[in-house]
């Protein structure tokens, strides 16, 4: 009788190899994970990124790929490296500029309206659209819509293509990637990381990125780091296709989403469901049906034209929220040599300028091209040990208990 894996190598399990050592250990493969390690890539740092998973799998792939996010004082230098990310990355991100925002009822008019002003105030254009032109540029938008604002800047890319990307630029630049690699836990020595410990065996290292999403928390333990996070589940859902629109950024109606390039709605938004703390291997969260019914509704409202399609597919993903709903972008002075990156639900779209400041963080010690004050872990010292249950963040656990 033959030898099934002599005939078969592929099915032969390699042990993996992981190197002894990196001068840059990045735990998480999602964006802000990928985007940091291609930024030190691109300095020539010797960069190592390891995943519980699969490169992505996370809120990174499963999210609304917004990238406007006015209210950052990283948004400057998001909306000026997106539309040349698919040259810097040399792989295709999918990113489509501008969004459009229209009203279906007048209190979200009034929002919008602010949001113009927020936008302009920086420095960018906006354009007021009446109800008739909100039809001519969204044709699946309702008779009754009641006008809406075009940004000029922002836009969407494809969540999935994007994690591809930036894994794929990173390695072209000698980034290495481990899949499916917990760290179990960071080592300190003398009060600094110096190697994070996997099943596969321990990697030293001179600093270490810990962009791990919701299980981030947990890990900055390790190293004496309090990063509050409260995990929630969101979900979205697709639509069968319809024509391509002129803009494939369409919100509303408490929406977020994009058009894919092939036709579909693929739009979030809503409700999210509390979640305890993440444990650091785990299951993919599951959508649950009377998310996506609503948002489905919402949909239809939002696109009577598109009320009549099926809903193809859905899905969940977690969303890794601070107390205050700002991110986490600091390298605290006790180690020293970690740098935490917790981006609070708008990570996907501030991904190319979260990558630059890691990289400066880590090589430079401070954010070279804006102020990242505010987005610092000392601001939640004082917080109060029951801070979830003072915002109602409960957890179906915690109610029922
Ligand atoms: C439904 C939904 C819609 C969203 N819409 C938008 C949007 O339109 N625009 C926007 O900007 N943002 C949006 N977000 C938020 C955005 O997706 C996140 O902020 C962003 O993806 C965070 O990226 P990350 O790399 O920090 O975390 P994650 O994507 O969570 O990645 C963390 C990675 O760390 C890994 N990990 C965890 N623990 C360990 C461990 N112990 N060892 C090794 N690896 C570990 C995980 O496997 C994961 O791959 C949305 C999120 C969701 C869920």
């Amino acid at each position: 009788m033959s030898n099934m894996t002599e005939e078969k190598p592929h099915l032969v399990r390699q042990a993996i190899q992981l190197p002894a050592g990196a001068s840059v250990v990045v735990i998480g493969a999602g964006v802000t994970g990928l985007s940091a390690a291609w930024w030190l890539a691109r300095d020539g740092v010797d960069v190592v990124v390891i995943d519980k998973g699969i490169v992505g799998a996370e809120a990174s792939s499963r999210n609304g790929g917004g990238a406007t996010h006015y209210q950052s004082p990283l948004f400057l230098e998001e909306q000026r490296l997106w539309p040349m990310m698919d040259d810097l990355l040399g792989y295709p991100t999918e990113y489509r500029p501008d969004r459009i925002i229209f009203a279906t009822n007048p209190i979200h008019l009034r929002s919008y309206a602010r949001i113009a002003e927020n936008i302009r105030n920086l420095g960018f254009k906006v354009t007021d659209l009446d109800s008739k032109v909100v039809r001519e540029l969204v044709p699946l938008a309702g008779r009754d819509n009641l006008g809406g604002i075009y940004v000029h800047t922002g836009g969407q890319a494809n969540p999935q293509r994007t994690v591809q990307a930036y894994a794929w630029a990173a390695q072209d630049l000698g980034a290495r990637i481990f899949q499916h690699m917990p760290a179990l836990r960071i080592e300190t020595a003398g009060g600094r990381a110096v190697s994070v410990v996997t099943p596969s065996g321990t990697i030293g290292c001179d600093h270490v990125v810990i962009a791990a999403g919701p299980q981030s928390e947990a890990l900055a333990r390790d190293v004496g780091l309090f990063m509050p996070l409260a995990a929630a589940r969101a979900e979205m859902i697709v639509t069968e296709a319809v024509p391509l629109m002129k803009i494939g950024g369409v919100d509303g109606n408490g929406l977020y989403g994009r058009q894919t390039l092939r036709g579909n709605l693929a739009y979030g938004g809503g409700w999210h469901e509390w979640l305890p703390e993440q444990p650091l291997t785990g299951k993919v969260s599951r959508p649950s049906t009377p998310t996506v019914q609503h948002l489905a509704l919402r949909v239809a409202q939002l696109f009577p034209g598109a009320a009549h399609l099926r809903v193809i597919r859905a899905w969940a993903g977690i969303v890794e929220n601070t107390p205050d709903g700002r991110p986490v972008l600091d390298r605290p002075t006790g180690p020293g040599n970690v740098t935490v990156a917790s981006m609070s639900g708008v990570g996907f779209g501030l991904s190319p300028a979260v990558g630059h400041a890691l990289r400066d963080l880590v090589t430079e010690g401070r954010c070279t091209f804006t102020d990242i004050d505010k987005l610092c872990l000392s601001r939640f010292a004082t917080l109060r040990p029951d801070w979830r249950s003072e915002k109602g963040w409960f957890t179906p656990a915690t109610v029922t208990a």
